[in-house]
């Protein structure tokens, strides 16, 4: 049953000028967890008013990583650019509503004068010596927006670090659109969130210093501010800015690194939101759960062994079928395997467990695909003596008649050899361990036997006993 859609309204607002950053994405996931939570909506909105560095093919995989992580919006994707006409219509009005003017100065030519004072509370105010200019010169211009300078501070309540104040002396009369006449970032983001009816800007807290220029507007254009809430940033292990020393910083490496969406998804609201000392949420109980009240104001460090660990642990929960889908989904898959679907199935049944990463499952599978290169010597002194060519025969020459060819069939007939022959199971299955991959380390040495067929099995039983005479 679906409930009635409330007011809540929120977006995700990337720049098309790169991949989409791990940063970018945990934003997404808050905004997406906050519209769910409050049966809201979820819009994603591509900021590409910096043509020059926005690109199609970045808004493209943007769009594909959001739906790897299966963060679909709730409304068709919008492009700012596409409401360049209205926008430049809001800053008409603002100028003739004097609340913008045009300075016919260039950028140049005023750093020039100010140069000691760039930064400076002295450098904001001689951009305001445009204010009294002749407002129509045969000139390009920028249009500034006029500080309302009587006012001494701007605050606001952001709902994750409380009130922030701004001194409006650390404010200039900020540029909204340029000589040619596109709009500048802050205006459109204001121009489009008004539109759009967005209730609430969850956002990285790199954006924290527009947001008095952008209440500014809010008020020029006769509009309600939303509710902001800034995130803390996503820290590297030295507590530094997280870089692509530490982790890798685009979320697409995470799809090709064999880590699985939910996991990633876990991950990334634990970095900043929590609820007591759980780790561990699937998507409805976040749902449930999520509160932007719960996120710290503390920059997360980004930890690398517990993304691991969360991962291993999905893995583990995750049907065989669908981490298959998700090995082919990944692109993971290496073009030739000598394993039938089936087969591969099952191995990723048998392996699961002792994998962290798709890509290091796919590559415990793939070790198994050749007969071994070569055998541990520790596993040989420990479990071979001169005895053991005539037990891997005899071993053979057994399973090969073992119909069905299943783990526990295999199991039976290799217990009845220890039985006659007055072993210990370990003393037979150690050796065929030894024989299929080449060591002591592997899963259920029957299963394995069984998933890689009489065939391999009994070729590789073969090639050890051969090894060993040759050897001896
Ligand atoms: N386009 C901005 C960014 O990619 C986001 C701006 C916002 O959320 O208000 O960082």
């Amino acid at each position: 049953m679906s409930r009635e859609k409330t007011p809540v309204r929120v977006r995700f607002a990337p720049s098309p000028t790169g991949h989409l950053h791990i940063g970018g994405l945990r934003t997404a996931i808050f905004n997406w967890l906050f519209a769910r939570h409050h049966n809201g909506t979820f819009l994603v909105r591509i900021e590409d008013t910096d043509i020059e560095r926005s690109k199609k093919e970045y808004t493209d995989a943007i769009m594909q990583a959001l739906q790897w992580m299966h963060l679909q919006p709730d409304e068709p994707i919008t492009m700012q650019t596409d409401r360049f006409d209205e926008h430049k219509a809001l800053i008409n009005d603002l100028l003739a509503r004097g609340l913008a003017y045009k300075d016919y100065y260039t950028q140049d030519e005023l750093y020039q004068k100010h140069e000691e004072q760039f930064g400076t509370a002295e450098f904001a105010k001689a951009y305001r010596v445009c204010r009294d200019q002749p407002q129509e010169q045969d000139k390009p211009y920028v249009v500034r927006f006029k500080l309302p300078l009587e006012r001494k501070e701007l605050c606001f309540d952001d709902a994750i670090r409380g009130r922030v104040c701004f001194a409006m002396e650390q404010l200039d009369d900020f540029v909204v659109s340029r000589p040619d006449g596109r709009p500048m970032y802050n205006f459109v983001v204001v121009a489009d969130d008004i539109h759009q009816g967005i209730t609430h800007v969850i956002r990285g807290e790199d954006h924290i210093s527009n947001t008095p220029k952008q209440i500014l507007l809010y008020e020029a254009l006769g509009a309600t501010p939303p509710i902001f809430a800034h995130l803390p940033l996503i820290l590297g292990s030295e507590g530094q800015r997280l870089s692509k020393r530490d982790a890798a910083t685009s979320v697409m490496d995470y799809k090709s690194g064999g880590y699985l969406p939910d996991a990633l998804f876990n991950y990334l609201v634990r970095l900043g939101w929590s609820h007591g000392d759980q780790e561990v949420f699937n998507r409805n109980e976040l749902i449930e759960l999520f509160s932007l009240g719960a996120v710290g104001k503390k920059g997360a460090i980004f930890d690398m062994e517990k993304l691991d660990w969360l991962n291993g642990m999905y893995m583990r929960n995750t049907d065989d079928l669908l981490l298959y889908n998700a090995l082919k989904e990944a692109d993971l898959l290496p073009a030739t395997i000598p394993f039938s679907q089936e087969q591969l199935i099952r191995l990723i049944g048998l392996y699961k467990e002792r994998a962290k990463t798709l890509k290091e499952l796919i590559e415990q599978i793939m070790a198994l695909a050749e007969q071994p290169e070569a055998y541990d010597q520790a596993s040989l002194d420990k479990w071979t003596d001169p005895a053991t060519p005539v037990l891997l025969k005899k071993m053979g020459a057994i399973l090969q008649d073992v119909d069905p060819f299943s783990d526990t069939q295999i199991k039976e007939a290799i217990m009845g050899i220890a039985k006659t022959d007055g072993k210990k199971l370990g003393a037979l299955a150690q050796p065929v361990r030894i024989a299929l991959v080449g060591g002591c380390s592997s899963p259920s040495i029957f299963e394995l036997v069984a998933i890689l067929g009489k065939h391999m099995s009994l070729a590789r039983l073969h090639a050890l006993e051969n090894y060993l005479l040759r050897r001896a």
